[in-house]
């Protein structure tokens, strides 16, 4: 399989503002060395309760905030290198979709302005041929013609989305990171697009970060799984191997908490005590000792490290 992007060491440390000039500068670890591969084609999904650096890494990957180090490889090259005229470039090929689109979509401007804008800065189209290509996105994402002399608060959620989506494949891009893009939708409208997006990743060869923290919905669109915690990778593997058999007990957690379609697998189940502890000082060791039921001495000075316990299944415990 083509690597399409590799993340080498990420991290994102944002500084917690104090009040006093003689304290020493606290930071949020919100990412805190993260690697991992992408591979051409497929869907890696982050999954994390909220706070565990899925949005962060991703934001980082794109830039949308400079982390604090790491590399980040695509084509070739170190992204977090780039100068700002090719990391413009690279924007033709590096897409976000976020979760909500009516925020990111300016409110004055109508479908043909939006999706017209997006076509502009990438300079992919001919002036002449825009129109012909408008109502071709609009037809990629089943949205009718009319709807580009439409205003974003004239579409539903769902259909908002579409438009969001659109405004991604506007540049012909080969990634896109979908951030929570389907978590503000109901059930029915979120497998409606989930849907759409299975169906353009085939048509277009498109690869997917897919970040939520829904399980079910990661379940749905997966090719493997990235389980994150406290800023820290706990868990990676294809999804089937990592729903059938976690090994690491906060994935276990994760997944006891949704409902199991097939009940004679008699997962054990493993409930979290306690709430997520801060990152500004996480806990020692491994960052999972203050809630993990498996918990040992050695866990609470020596941090595990991330290894392969079975093909493609890679885990970070003392235990396995
Ligand atoms: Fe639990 Fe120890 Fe494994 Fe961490 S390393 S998940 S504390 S058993
Ligand atoms: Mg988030």
């Amino acid at each position: 399989r083509k690597v399409i992007l590799q993340v080498d060491h990420l991290k994102q440390y944002f500084p917690v503002k104090t009040n006093s000039l003689f304290k020493p500068k606290n930071y949020v670890k919100a990412v805190d060395d993260v690697s991992f591969k992408l591979y051409e084609g497929e869907t890696l999904s982050i999954v994390g309760e909220s706070g565990c650096g899925k949005s962060t890494t991703g934001r980082a990957i794109l830039r949308l905030d400079e982390p604090t180090s790491g590399k980040v490889h695509y084509s070739g090259k170190n992204i977090l290198e780039l100068n700002k005229r090719d990391m413009r470039k690279l924007r033709g090929d590096l897409q976000v979709i976020f979760q909500d689109p009516f925020a990111s979509l300016n409110p004055r401007q109508t479908v043909k302005q939006i999706l017209n804008e997006a076509m502009a800065i990438q300079e992919v189209v001919p002036k002449k041929e825009r129109l012909e290509r408008l109502l071709e996105l609009l037809s990629y994402v089943g949205l009718p013609p009319e709807s580009l002399s439409r205003y974003p608060h004239e579409f539903s959620g769902g259909q908002r989305q579409r438009i969001g989506i659109a405004r991604a494949l506007a540049v012909d891009p080969r990634l896109i990171i979908c951030d929570e893009a389907v978590s503000a939708l109901d059930v029915s409208i979120q497998a409606q697009i989930l849907n759409l997006l299975k169906k353009l990743q085939r048509q277009f060869g498109l690869t997917f970060l897919f970040i939520s923290h829904d399980l079910s919905v990661v379940r749905h669109i997966s090719d493997r799984v990235m389980v994150m915690y406290l800023g820290k990778v706990v868990e990676i593997a294809e999804k089937k191997s990592l729903f059938d058999q976690s090994f690491h007990p906060y994935t276990q957690a994760l997944l006891s908490s949704i409902p199991v379609p097939n009940p004679k697998l008699n997962r054990d189940r493993v409930i979290l005590k306690g709430d997520i502890p801060s990152p500004i000082d996480p806990p020692k060791g491994c960052r999972f000792h203050t809630r993990c039921p498996f918990v040992m001495d050695r866990c609470k000075t020596e941090e595990p490290e991330l290894r392969e316990v079975k093909a493609n299944h890679f885990v970070s415990c003392h235990l396995v």
